[in-house]
């Protein structure tokens, strides 16, 4: 999509700092990060959010996770992770544009704010 930030991330007409990347998604640090380890997962194609997933989806969201293990056993985090995806304006989504947040590396509070 022409006018999206993610979109233009997953181009590379934005620089990131590219932790993993393949045909379909790319993984790349949060550029405010909440959290010691704190990088976003999303699928090249555009999908405005969660809402918006299928069944067809399943796959895509199975590699996803796949990697999300994966990049947090890499990065040294043995104790625990969590996984978020805002949706929409009161669910907190300020990039209309499917992530997945990946928050580690400290106590995560619950509920969150
Ligand atoms: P959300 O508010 O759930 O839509 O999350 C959007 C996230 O994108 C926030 O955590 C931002 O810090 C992050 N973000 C915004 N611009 C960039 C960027 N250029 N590179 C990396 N992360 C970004």
């Amino acid at each position: 999509m022409d006018d999206c930030l993610f979109c233009k991330i997953c181009a590379g007409e934005i620089p990131s700092t590219v932790l993993y990347e393949d045909d379909e998604i790319l993984a790349f640090r949060d550029i405010d990060p909440q959290a010691p380890l704190h990088f976003l997962v999303v699928p090249k194609n555009h999908v405005q959010s969660a809402a918006q997933l299928t069944m067809q989806d399943g796959a895509l969201l199975g590699k996803i996770f796949a990697t999300i293990a994966r990049l947090c056993e890499e990065q040294g985090i043995t104790n625990g992770y969590r996984v978020v995806t805002n949706v929409g304006q009161q669910g907190g989504q300020s990039v209309p544009h499917l992530h997945f947040h990946v928050l580690a590396g400290r106590q995560l509070a619950w509920p969150p704010g």
